[in-house]
């Protein structure tokens, strides 16, 4: 195959694009991202899942004041005396969001309950299950700690503090987070658009009776999902026959809308796969056999200023690369510089693998706790039509490309799909 002129002179030496290994591939397309630039200012409810444009400075302490942690009696450390039982007249209460506003001074206390500011002349706080009372009387001690039970104001986050980060991904503790500045709109990059569409003539859509041969189009159902959950904009393009003209013009139009274009299907050496043909016409695309399985054949490149990643037809194939190459490009794009990768966890493997070595596997697996301890099993058949296999996995047994058979026992390493946040 002859090297498209955008390979970079880094990459040239050593390009073999009918054995790609997975981070040469993955360093390669990252070298080609530009990330949008564009802002807008949103409410705050509005931007989960965006990526903050501008770093949130404090404008404020949080908390403001030095308040309760507990429910108890507010006292002046100092005043207690030396040793044994203190007891303290209780002179009035001080809750949440009513402050008690007189001066505790020697041998007085305040009943206070928890997120109550510390009143004048108190700096310690003994928890209600500490403390004995008799009327208007408290007693308390010995070996109360100074500032026990107290929030700094400021603890959490201080005045004039970078909270968070431009580019950081808004999950939803950071929404919690900026609310607590009292922050209600804040700067954000503007959604991706991404372009999707699945080809094949075997193709039939949901609602339609198959014919011999057809089979339902399920890829785009699961790009769909994936998108939904990195919070893009999506433009669902149909299924697009074999045909030239139409995958054509389907491009060029995707182009003129999308930031990235995502296709399923056509990428492999087969008879009806006319996408190489017409993409080396419309932009520079690159043709990998990527050194992975599920997912070998992968195709990435320009059409005009669009990403454009061809991901392999069958269903396994697609989630795979997807998660491998487009997740980490997508945030990248979406304004997030550097993507942290996904965990890798080493677990006890309890089935034998087969695996030839070579190349980089993501099987799908099964993590569950067994007698205290958590260990992972394959799904099952691994081939790349079994969707059936990610559906039942919770995570990708990752094995690298030097690693061949593996005997029941072994530590193997996992990726959790699943995030809880
Ligand atoms: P291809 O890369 O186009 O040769 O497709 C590889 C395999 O994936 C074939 O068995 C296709 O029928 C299957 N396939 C392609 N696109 C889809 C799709 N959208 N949904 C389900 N299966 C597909
Ligand atoms: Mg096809």
């Amino acid at each position: 195959m002859t090297k498209p002129d955008f390979i970079a002179a880094e990459f040239a030496d050593d390009y073999d694009p009918d054995s790609l290994p997975v981070d040469r591939a993955r360093h390669f397309i990252r070298s080609h991202l530009t990330p949008v630039t564009e802002t807008e200012t949103l409410p705050l409810l509005d931007a989960m899942s965006r990526v903050l444009a501008k770093t949130i400075i404090s404008p404020c302490n949080v908390p403001n004041r030095d308040n309760s942690a507990m429910d108890g009696f507010a006292l002046n450390w100092q005043a207690l005396p030396a040793e044994g039982v203190a007891t303290l007249k209780v002179i009035g209460t001080a809750l949440a969001g009513k402050p008690y506003e007189g001066f505790v001074g020697p041998g007085e206390c305040v009943r206070i309950m928890t997120g109550a500011v510390m009143p004048d002349g108190c700096d310690t706080v003994v928890m209600q299950e500490h403390a004995e009372v008799h009327g208007n009387e408290m007693s308390c001690g010995p070996g109360i700690k100074l500032g026990q039970n107290r929030r700094l104001a400021g603890e959490d986050l201080q005045c004039g503090q970078a909270v968070l980060q431009a580019g950081h991904w808004l999950r939803p503790a950071d929404l919690g987070l900026i609310a607590s500045l009292g922050i209600g709109r804040i700067e954000v990059y503007r959604k991706l658009r991404v372009a999707f569409f699945s080809t094949g003539d075997e193709l039939a859509s949901i609602g339609t009776t198959l014919r011999p041969g057809e089979i339902y189009d399920s890829n785009r159902y699961t790009i769909y999902g994936m998108l939904t959950r990195l919070g893009v904009e999506i433009i669902d393009m149909g299924v697009v026959r074999d045909d030239p003209a139409l995958l054509e013009e389907t491009l060029l139009q995707a182009s003129r809308s999308a930031d990235v274009i995502l296709s399923s299907g056509g990428v492999s050496v087969g008879e009806a796969d006319y996408m190489k043909a017409l993409l080396n016409k419309l932009g520079q695309v690159v043709f990998w056999k990527i050194a992975m399985k599920p997912g070998r054949p992968l195709a990435y490149g320009k059409i005009g200023t669009a990403n454009y990643f061809g991901l392999p037809g069958n269903p396994v194939s697609v989630m795979v690369t997807f998660y491998q190459f487009v997740r980490h490009a997508m945030l990248i794009l979406m304004g997030k510089p550097d993507p942290a990768e996904p965990p890798l966890l080493s677990v006890t493997c309890t089935e034998p693998i087969r695996k030839v070595s070579g190349r980089t596997e993501f099987q799908r697996g099964i993590l569950s706790l067994n007698d205290g301890k958590w260990t992972v099993r394959p799904t099952g058949n691994q081939g790349s039509g079994i969707l059936r296999s990610m559906s039942e996995a919770n995570c990708f047994i990752v094995l690298p490309a030097t690693c061949g058979n593996t005997e029941p026992g072994s530590i193997v390493q996992v990726q959790v799909m699943d995030g809880i946040i």
